[in-house]
Protein backbone atom coordinates (compact mmCIF):
# COMPACT_ATOMS: atom_id res chain seq x y z
CA UNK A 1 0.00 0.00 0.00
CA UNK A 2 1.36 3.43 -0.77
CA UNK A 3 0.80 5.99 1.39
CA UNK A 4 -0.75 9.45 0.81
CA UNK A 5 1.69 12.06 1.77
CA UNK A 6 -0.10 13.03 5.23
CA UNK A 7 1.48 15.81 7.71
CA UNK A 8 2.80 13.45 11.09
CA UNK A 9 4.55 14.88 13.17
CA UNK A 10 8.33 13.53 13.61
CA UNK A 11 7.79 11.83 17.09
CA UNK A 12 4.71 9.55 15.96
CA UNK A 13 5.00 6.59 14.05
CA UNK A 14 4.34 6.75 10.46
CA UNK A 15 1.44 5.41 10.82
CA UNK A 16 -0.39 6.97 13.92
CA UNK A 17 -2.70 5.26 15.67
CA UNK A 18 -3.67 7.61 18.60
CA UNK A 19 -6.92 7.63 18.29
CA UNK A 20 -8.46 11.38 17.73
CA UNK A 21 -11.01 11.81 19.73
CA UNK A 22 -11.25 15.58 21.51
CA UNK A 23 -9.31 18.72 20.99
CA UNK A 24 -7.25 21.20 22.23
CA UNK A 25 -5.17 18.94 23.69
CA UNK A 26 -3.74 20.67 26.66
CA UNK A 27 -5.72 21.77 30.29
CA UNK A 28 -5.30 23.56 32.92
CA UNK A 29 -7.89 23.21 35.69
CA UNK A 30 -11.08 24.79 35.55
CA UNK A 31 -14.25 26.09 37.60
CA UNK A 32 -17.84 26.01 36.67
CA UNK A 33 -17.71 29.75 36.65
CA UNK A 34 -14.90 29.44 33.62
CA UNK A 35 -17.24 27.40 31.86
CA UNK A 36 -20.58 29.11 32.33
CA UNK A 37 -19.51 32.28 33.33
CA UNK A 38 -20.72 35.32 31.28
CA UNK A 39 -18.67 37.67 29.11
CA UNK A 40 -18.53 41.25 30.10
CA UNK A 41 -19.95 43.67 27.59
CA UNK A 42 -20.82 47.45 27.70
CA UNK A 43 -23.74 49.49 25.90
CA UNK A 44 -23.49 53.30 24.34
CA UNK A 45 -26.74 54.61 24.67
CA UNK A 46 -27.11 57.95 22.17
CA UNK A 47 -29.40 60.80 22.97
CA UNK A 48 -29.46 63.04 20.03
CA UNK A 49 -31.30 66.19 21.72
CA UNK A 50 -30.63 69.57 23.41
CA UNK A 51 -32.39 72.19 24.77
CA UNK A 52 -30.10 74.69 23.53
CA UNK A 53 -28.42 73.81 20.75
CA UNK A 54 -24.45 75.32 20.97
CA UNK A 55 -23.11 76.98 18.06
CA UNK A 56 -19.78 75.69 18.12
CA UNK A 57 -20.59 72.20 18.68
CA UNK A 58 -20.52 69.45 15.86
CA UNK A 59 -22.40 66.80 16.73
CA UNK A 60 -25.54 65.68 15.13
CA UNK A 61 -27.98 66.86 17.90
CA UNK A 62 -31.84 68.16 17.04
CA UNK A 63 -33.54 70.88 19.57
CA UNK A 64 -35.85 69.01 22.14
CA UNK A 65 -39.48 68.49 20.98
CA UNK A 66 -41.84 66.48 22.64
CA UNK A 67 -42.92 64.79 19.61
CA UNK A 68 -40.02 63.40 18.14
CA UNK A 69 -38.56 62.79 21.59
CA UNK A 70 -41.63 60.32 22.27
CA UNK A 71 -41.62 58.33 18.91
CA UNK A 72 -37.44 58.55 19.07
CA UNK A 73 -37.49 56.89 22.69
CA UNK A 74 -40.26 54.38 21.75
CA UNK A 75 -37.51 53.30 18.87
CA UNK A 76 -34.96 53.01 21.20
CA UNK A 77 -36.88 50.63 23.50
CA UNK A 78 -37.51 48.84 20.73
CA UNK A 79 -33.39 48.67 19.46
CA UNK A 80 -32.69 47.86 23.01
CA UNK A 81 -35.23 44.83 23.03
CA UNK A 82 -34.13 43.41 19.73
CA UNK A 83 -30.95 43.74 20.68
CA UNK A 84 -31.65 41.57 24.10
CA UNK A 85 -33.28 38.61 21.97
CA UNK A 86 -30.03 37.69 20.41
CA UNK A 87 -28.22 34.82 21.64
CA UNK A 88 -25.36 36.63 21.05
CA UNK A 89 -26.27 39.56 23.78
CA UNK A 90 -27.64 37.10 26.04
CA UNK A 91 -24.51 35.49 26.30
CA UNK A 92 -22.75 38.55 28.27
CA UNK A 93 -23.37 40.93 31.07
CA UNK A 94 -23.84 44.37 31.02
CA UNK A 95 -20.93 45.58 32.94
CA UNK A 96 -20.18 49.59 31.94
CA UNK A 97 -22.58 51.87 30.43
CA UNK A 98 -22.50 55.26 28.56
CA UNK A 99 -25.30 57.58 28.25
CA UNK A 100 -24.75 60.32 25.70
CA UNK A 101 -25.32 62.85 23.31
CA UNK A 102 -26.73 65.23 22.64
CA UNK A 103 -28.02 66.15 26.42
CA UNK A 104 -29.48 62.69 27.84
CA UNK A 105 -31.25 65.03 30.27
CA UNK A 106 -32.86 67.19 27.62
CA UNK A 107 -35.71 64.00 28.48
CA UNK A 108 -38.00 64.76 31.32
CA UNK A 109 -37.73 62.42 34.45
CA UNK A 110 -40.48 60.10 33.40
CA UNK A 111 -38.52 59.58 30.14
CA UNK A 112 -35.41 58.85 31.68
CA UNK A 113 -36.60 56.94 34.18
CA UNK A 114 -38.79 55.03 31.52
CA UNK A 115 -35.40 54.27 29.83
CA UNK A 116 -33.36 53.33 32.51
CA UNK A 117 -36.12 50.69 33.56
CA UNK A 118 -36.49 49.31 30.12
CA UNK A 119 -32.32 48.73 30.00
CA UNK A 120 -32.88 47.26 33.19
CA UNK A 121 -35.55 44.54 32.46
CA UNK A 122 -34.34 43.82 28.93
CA UNK A 123 -30.48 43.60 29.38
CA UNK A 124 -28.75 41.52 31.48
CA UNK A 125 -27.18 44.35 33.66
CA UNK A 126 -24.37 42.97 36.30
CA UNK A 127 -25.39 43.91 39.61
CA UNK A 128 -22.17 46.32 39.65
CA UNK A 129 -22.56 47.87 36.04
CA UNK A 130 -21.63 51.45 36.07
CA UNK A 131 -23.63 53.84 34.29
CA UNK A 132 -22.21 57.49 33.32
CA UNK A 133 -24.38 59.89 31.87
CA UNK A 134 -23.75 63.68 30.29
CA UNK A 135 -25.59 66.63 31.36
CA UNK A 136 -25.34 70.53 31.64
CA UNK A 137 -25.83 72.35 34.16
CA UNK A 138 -28.84 74.16 33.01
CA UNK A 139 -30.63 70.95 32.44
CA UNK A 140 -29.83 69.21 35.33
CA UNK A 141 -32.99 69.28 38.25
CA UNK A 142 -32.80 67.90 42.08
CA UNK A 143 -35.84 65.47 40.23
CA UNK A 144 -33.69 64.33 37.23
CA UNK A 145 -30.30 63.87 39.31
CA UNK A 146 -32.65 61.74 41.98
CA UNK A 147 -34.27 59.80 38.73
CA UNK A 148 -30.89 58.99 37.86
CA UNK A 149 -29.03 57.68 40.74
CA UNK A 150 -32.43 55.96 41.88
CA UNK A 151 -32.26 53.46 38.59
CA UNK A 152 -28.48 53.28 38.75
CA UNK A 153 -26.55 55.57 37.31
CA UNK A 154 -23.53 56.16 39.60
CA UNK A 155 -21.84 58.37 37.77
CA UNK A 156 -22.66 61.99 36.08
CA UNK A 157 -20.29 64.21 33.90
CA UNK A 158 -21.54 68.10 33.46
CA UNK A 159 -20.59 70.04 30.59
CA UNK A 160 -19.45 72.91 32.76
CA UNK A 161 -16.74 74.80 30.06
CA UNK A 162 -15.56 77.81 32.46
CA UNK A 163 -16.07 78.87 35.76
CA UNK A 164 -15.93 82.78 34.26
CA UNK A 165 -19.24 84.76 33.21
CA UNK A 166 -17.33 86.29 29.90
CA UNK A 167 -15.87 83.39 28.80
CA UNK A 168 -19.73 81.38 29.02
CA UNK A 169 -21.21 84.47 27.38
CA UNK A 170 -18.60 84.21 25.02
CA UNK A 171 -19.13 80.49 24.41
CA UNK A 172 -22.83 80.95 24.17
CA UNK A 173 -23.78 79.57 27.54
CA UNK A 174 -26.64 81.13 29.59
CA UNK A 175 -25.44 79.93 32.94
CA UNK A 176 -23.58 81.80 35.59
CA UNK A 177 -21.19 80.38 37.72
CA UNK A 178 -23.56 80.50 40.75
CA UNK A 179 -25.40 78.14 38.42
CA UNK A 180 -22.97 75.78 37.49
CA UNK A 181 -21.96 75.52 41.49
CA UNK A 182 -25.28 74.58 42.12
CA UNK A 183 -25.52 71.84 39.26
CA UNK A 184 -22.83 70.14 41.23
CA UNK A 185 -24.18 70.34 44.55
CA UNK A 186 -27.58 69.22 43.26
CA UNK A 187 -25.68 65.92 42.01
CA UNK A 188 -23.68 66.01 45.28
CA UNK A 189 -26.62 66.27 47.00
CA UNK A 190 -28.67 63.12 44.84
CA UNK A 191 -25.99 60.98 45.92
CA UNK A 192 -23.38 61.40 43.08
CA UNK A 193 -20.07 60.45 44.64
CA UNK A 194 -18.72 60.04 40.94
CA UNK A 195 -18.91 63.96 39.16
CA UNK A 196 -16.77 64.36 36.29
CA UNK A 197 -16.61 68.05 34.72
CA UNK A 198 -15.74 69.52 31.73
CA UNK A 199 -13.93 72.57 31.12
CA UNK A 200 -12.25 74.23 28.42
CA UNK A 201 -8.97 76.16 27.19
CA UNK A 202 -8.46 78.17 24.57
CA UNK A 203 -12.06 80.28 24.49
CA UNK A 204 -11.90 83.62 23.60
CA UNK A 205 -10.09 86.28 26.14
CA UNK A 206 -9.18 83.50 28.04
CA UNK A 207 -5.87 84.21 29.82
CA UNK A 208 -3.83 82.13 32.37
CA UNK A 209 -4.91 83.57 35.06
CA UNK A 210 -8.51 82.90 34.34
CA UNK A 211 -7.64 78.93 33.41
CA UNK A 212 -6.16 79.06 37.05
CA UNK A 213 -9.49 80.17 38.44
CA UNK A 214 -11.58 77.62 36.44
CA UNK A 215 -9.37 74.34 37.70
CA UNK A 216 -9.14 75.83 41.67
CA UNK A 217 -12.96 76.39 41.39
CA UNK A 218 -13.12 72.42 39.91
CA UNK A 219 -10.59 71.29 42.46
CA UNK A 220 -12.57 73.08 45.56
CA UNK A 221 -15.95 72.11 44.50
CA UNK A 222 -15.04 68.59 45.41
CA UNK A 223 -15.87 66.93 42.01
CA UNK A 224 -13.88 64.03 41.63
CA UNK A 225 -13.01 64.02 37.57
CA UNK A 226 -11.72 66.86 35.58
CA UNK A 227 -12.03 66.48 31.47
CA UNK A 228 -10.45 69.40 29.64
CA UNK A 229 -10.85 69.89 25.79
CA UNK A 230 -9.87 72.82 23.40
CA UNK A 231 -12.20 75.08 21.89
CA UNK A 232 -13.04 74.29 18.40
CA UNK A 233 -11.15 76.63 15.76
CA UNK A 234 -13.81 76.23 13.82
CA UNK A 235 -16.29 78.09 15.98
CA UNK A 236 -14.07 81.31 15.03
CA UNK A 237 -16.25 82.24 12.04
CA UNK A 238 -18.95 82.97 14.38
CA UNK A 239 -16.97 84.40 17.37
CA UNK A 240 -15.42 87.25 14.62
CA UNK A 241 -18.40 88.12 13.56
CA UNK A 242 -19.47 88.96 17.27
CA UNK A 243 -16.69 90.93 18.18
CA UNK A 244 -15.05 88.68 20.86
CA UNK A 245 -11.26 89.06 22.19
CA UNK A 246 -9.06 86.86 20.51
CA UNK A 247 -8.50 83.30 21.29
CA UNK A 248 -4.69 82.66 22.93
CA UNK A 249 -2.16 82.00 20.72
CA UNK A 250 -1.18 78.13 20.24
CA UNK A 251 1.83 78.42 22.42
CA UNK A 252 -0.65 79.57 25.53
CA UNK A 253 -3.46 77.20 24.70
CA UNK A 254 -0.61 74.48 24.83
CA UNK A 255 0.91 75.91 28.47
CA UNK A 256 -2.43 75.46 29.91
CA UNK A 257 -2.20 72.01 28.84
CA UNK A 258 1.06 71.66 30.79
CA UNK A 259 -0.51 73.93 33.80
CA UNK A 260 -3.55 72.23 34.28
CA UNK A 261 -2.06 68.46 34.52
CA UNK A 262 0.49 69.88 36.68
CA UNK A 263 -2.16 71.44 39.14
CA UNK A 264 -4.62 68.33 38.81
CA UNK A 265 -2.01 65.99 39.48
CA UNK A 266 -0.56 68.23 42.35
CA UNK A 267 -4.26 68.13 43.95
CA UNK A 268 -4.50 63.94 44.09
CA UNK A 269 -6.11 63.60 40.73
CA UNK A 270 -4.05 60.56 38.19
CA UNK A 271 -4.21 61.23 34.49
CA UNK A 272 -5.70 59.02 31.93
CA UNK A 273 -6.82 59.38 28.49
CA UNK A 274 -4.50 62.74 28.10
CA UNK A 275 -6.72 65.28 29.12
CA UNK A 276 -8.73 63.08 31.60
CA UNK A 277 -8.34 63.01 35.22
CA UNK A 278 -9.92 61.67 38.14
CA UNK A 279 -8.61 61.33 42.05
CA UNK A 280 -7.80 57.30 42.79
CA UNK A 281 -10.50 54.79 42.28
CA UNK A 282 -12.80 56.89 39.59
CA UNK A 283 -11.53 56.75 36.50
CA UNK A 284 -14.78 55.76 34.61
CA UNK A 285 -14.44 51.83 33.51
CA UNK A 286 -16.58 52.74 30.28
CA UNK A 287 -13.49 54.10 28.52
CA UNK A 288 -10.55 52.68 30.04
CA UNK A 289 -11.65 48.85 30.37
CA UNK A 290 -13.85 49.09 27.23
CA UNK A 291 -10.79 49.99 25.48
CA UNK A 292 -7.75 48.31 27.47
CA UNK A 293 -10.08 45.13 27.94
CA UNK A 294 -11.75 44.82 24.31
CA UNK A 295 -15.17 44.73 25.79
CA UNK A 296 -17.41 44.82 23.18
CA UNK A 297 -20.35 47.66 22.98
CA UNK A 298 -23.94 47.79 21.67
CA UNK A 299 -24.63 50.83 20.45
CA UNK A 300 -28.17 52.40 20.49
CA UNK A 301 -29.60 55.27 19.00
CA UNK A 302 -28.70 57.09 15.73
CA UNK A 303 -24.72 57.82 15.10
CA UNK A 304 -23.92 54.99 18.24
CA UNK A 305 -20.65 53.79 17.70
CA UNK A 306 -19.95 50.05 18.84
CA UNK A 307 -17.92 46.84 17.92
CA UNK A 308 -19.51 43.47 18.09
CA UNK A 309 -18.75 40.04 16.47
CA UNK A 310 -15.27 41.34 14.93
CA UNK A 311 -17.14 44.41 13.28
CA UNK A 312 -16.68 47.90 14.37
CA UNK A 313 -20.06 50.06 13.37
CA UNK A 314 -22.28 52.76 13.80
CA UNK A 315 -25.99 53.39 13.02
CA UNK A 316 -27.74 55.23 10.90
CA UNK A 317 -27.31 58.81 11.81
CA UNK A 318 -31.15 60.74 10.38
CA UNK A 319 -32.76 59.85 13.27
CA UNK A 320 -35.82 59.77 11.10
CA UNK A 321 -34.39 57.13 9.05
CA UNK A 322 -32.99 55.34 12.32
CA UNK A 323 -36.77 55.50 13.90
CA UNK A 324 -38.01 53.75 10.18
CA UNK A 325 -35.49 51.18 10.18
CA UNK A 326 -35.95 49.93 13.71
CA UNK A 327 -39.85 49.85 13.80
CA UNK A 328 -39.01 47.40 10.78
CA UNK A 329 -37.73 45.07 13.39
CA UNK A 330 -33.90 45.48 11.98
CA UNK A 331 -30.88 46.48 13.84
CA UNK A 332 -30.37 50.17 12.57
CA UNK A 333 -26.44 49.63 11.33
CA UNK A 334 -25.44 52.17 8.94
CA UNK A 335 -21.91 51.83 8.34
CA UNK A 336 -18.61 49.85 9.74
CA UNK A 337 -15.78 47.78 9.68
CA UNK A 338 -14.89 44.09 9.90
CA UNK A 339 -11.98 43.43 12.24
CA UNK A 340 -9.02 41.23 10.74
CA UNK A 341 -7.04 39.65 13.03
CA UNK A 342 -4.56 41.76 12.30
CA UNK A 343 -6.54 44.74 12.85
CA UNK A 344 -7.98 43.52 16.31
CA UNK A 345 -4.19 43.73 17.32
CA UNK A 346 -3.65 47.47 16.07
CA UNK A 347 -6.79 48.43 17.59
CA UNK A 348 -5.31 46.86 20.50
CA UNK A 349 -2.72 48.91 20.28
CA UNK A 350 -4.74 52.09 19.66
CA UNK A 351 -7.30 52.08 22.00
CA UNK A 352 -4.77 50.91 24.79
CA UNK A 353 -2.42 53.77 24.28
CA UNK A 354 -5.38 56.28 24.79
CA UNK A 355 -6.21 54.62 27.74
CA UNK A 356 -2.59 55.47 28.76
CA UNK A 357 -0.98 52.42 29.54
CA UNK A 358 -0.76 48.72 27.84
CA UNK A 359 -0.21 45.57 29.83
CA UNK A 360 1.99 43.07 27.94
CA UNK A 361 0.01 40.06 29.82
CA UNK A 362 -3.39 40.97 29.65
CA UNK A 363 -2.58 42.09 25.63
CA UNK A 364 -0.73 38.53 25.04
CA UNK A 365 -3.57 36.91 26.96
CA UNK A 366 -6.31 39.01 24.52
CA UNK A 367 -4.61 38.71 21.26
CA UNK A 368 -2.23 36.01 21.43
CA UNK A 369 0.71 38.03 20.49
CA UNK A 370 3.78 40.09 22.21
CA UNK A 371 2.81 43.65 21.72
CA UNK A 372 6.84 44.43 22.38
CA UNK A 373 8.12 41.79 19.55
CA UNK A 374 5.48 43.07 17.26
CA UNK A 375 6.03 47.03 16.94
CA UNK A 376 9.27 46.59 17.84
CA UNK A 377 10.23 49.43 16.04
CA UNK A 378 7.23 51.61 16.66
CA UNK A 379 7.95 51.68 20.27
CA UNK A 380 11.70 52.23 20.29
CA UNK A 381 11.22 55.24 17.86
CA UNK A 382 8.20 56.94 20.29
CA UNK A 383 10.90 56.25 23.31
CA UNK A 384 14.05 57.86 21.74
CA UNK A 385 10.88 60.86 21.92
CA UNK A 386 10.58 60.41 25.43
CA UNK A 387 6.71 60.03 24.80
CA UNK A 388 6.58 56.31 26.43
CA UNK A 389 8.40 53.53 29.05
CA UNK A 390 8.67 50.36 28.27
CA UNK A 391 8.82 48.05 31.72
CA UNK A 392 8.72 44.65 31.79
CA UNK A 393 5.47 44.36 32.13
CA UNK A 394 3.65 47.35 30.26
CA UNK A 395 4.23 50.26 28.18
CA UNK A 396 3.49 53.19 29.65
CA UNK A 397 2.42 57.59 27.85
CA UNK A 398 5.22 59.50 29.70
CA UNK A 399 3.46 61.85 31.84
CA UNK A 400 2.63 65.12 30.89
CA UNK A 401 4.80 64.98 27.79
CA UNK A 402 3.00 61.68 26.35
CA UNK A 403 -0.21 62.98 27.38
CA UNK A 404 -0.18 66.33 25.08
CA UNK A 405 0.66 63.88 22.02
CA UNK A 406 -1.48 60.95 23.40
CA UNK A 407 -3.14 61.13 19.74
CA UNK A 408 0.41 60.86 17.58
CA UNK A 409 1.50 58.00 19.48
CA UNK A 410 -1.63 56.25 19.06
CA UNK A 411 -1.69 56.70 15.70
CA UNK A 412 1.41 55.49 15.76
CA UNK A 413 -0.26 51.90 15.68
CA UNK A 414 -2.52 52.60 12.43
CA UNK A 415 -1.99 49.93 9.86
CA UNK A 416 -0.79 51.37 6.13
CA UNK A 417 -4.56 50.87 4.95
CA UNK A 418 -6.14 53.02 7.55
CA UNK A 419 -3.48 55.97 7.93
CA UNK A 420 -4.51 59.62 7.04
CA UNK A 421 -8.63 58.38 7.43
CA UNK A 422 -10.41 60.35 9.90
CA UNK A 423 -12.58 59.50 12.87
CA UNK A 424 -15.82 59.98 12.34
CA UNK A 425 -17.98 62.39 14.15
CA UNK A 426 -21.36 60.51 14.06
CA UNK A 427 -21.93 62.68 11.36
CA UNK A 428 -23.21 61.38 7.77
CA UNK A 429 -20.00 60.41 6.34
CA UNK A 430 -21.12 59.16 3.17
CA UNK A 431 -18.21 60.86 1.50
CA UNK A 432 -15.65 58.62 3.37
CA UNK A 433 -16.62 56.01 2.38
CA UNK A 434 -14.01 53.34 1.03
CA UNK A 435 -16.14 52.03 -1.40
CA UNK A 436 -16.59 55.83 -3.14
CA UNK A 437 -14.01 55.18 -6.09
CA UNK A 438 -12.57 58.53 -6.63
CA UNK A 439 -12.48 59.63 -2.58
CA UNK A 440 -9.11 60.91 -1.71
CA UNK A 441 -8.45 61.23 1.81
CA UNK A 442 -7.98 64.33 3.80
CA UNK A 443 -5.52 66.23 4.97
CA UNK A 444 -5.06 65.76 8.98
CA UNK A 445 -3.18 68.09 10.24
CA UNK A 446 -1.73 66.16 13.35
CA UNK A 447 0.88 68.22 15.95
CA UNK A 448 4.64 66.98 15.12
S1 LIG B 1 -25.38 70.86 24.80
FE1 LIG B 1 -23.61 69.66 24.14
S2 LIG B 1 -24.35 68.34 22.50
FE2 LIG B 1 -25.91 69.95 22.81
S3 LIG B 1 -25.38 71.49 21.30
FE3 LIG B 1 -24.37 72.07 23.20
S4 LIG B 1 -22.30 71.15 23.09
FE4 LIG B 1 -23.58 70.18 21.50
Amino acid sequence: MTLPNLPFWKEYPTRDSEWVRQYPTRHHSIKEEEVFGKQQMGIYVHIPFCNRLCFSCPYIKHQTDKTITRRYLDALKTEISNYAARPYVQDHEITLGYIGGGTPTALSSAELEELLGHLHSELNMSDDVELSIETTPIDITKKKAETLYNNGVKRISLGVQTFVQEELESIGRPSDPKMLENAIKICQEAGFTNINIDLMHGLNGQTMESWEYSLDKAIELGVTCVSFYTYMEFAQVSTKRRKLPPVPTTDVVDEMFMFAAKKLTENGFDGYFGDCFAKPGYQPRYGERSWSENIPIIPLGPTATGHLKDHWYFNEPSINKYIEVVNSGQLPISMGQYISKEEAIRRGMILGVKASKVDRKMFKHLYGVDFVEKFQSEIQDLESKGLVELTQNELKVTDPKGWYYLDNISKTFYSESFKRYPQHLGSDITEFQSSVAEWQPIEITTRP
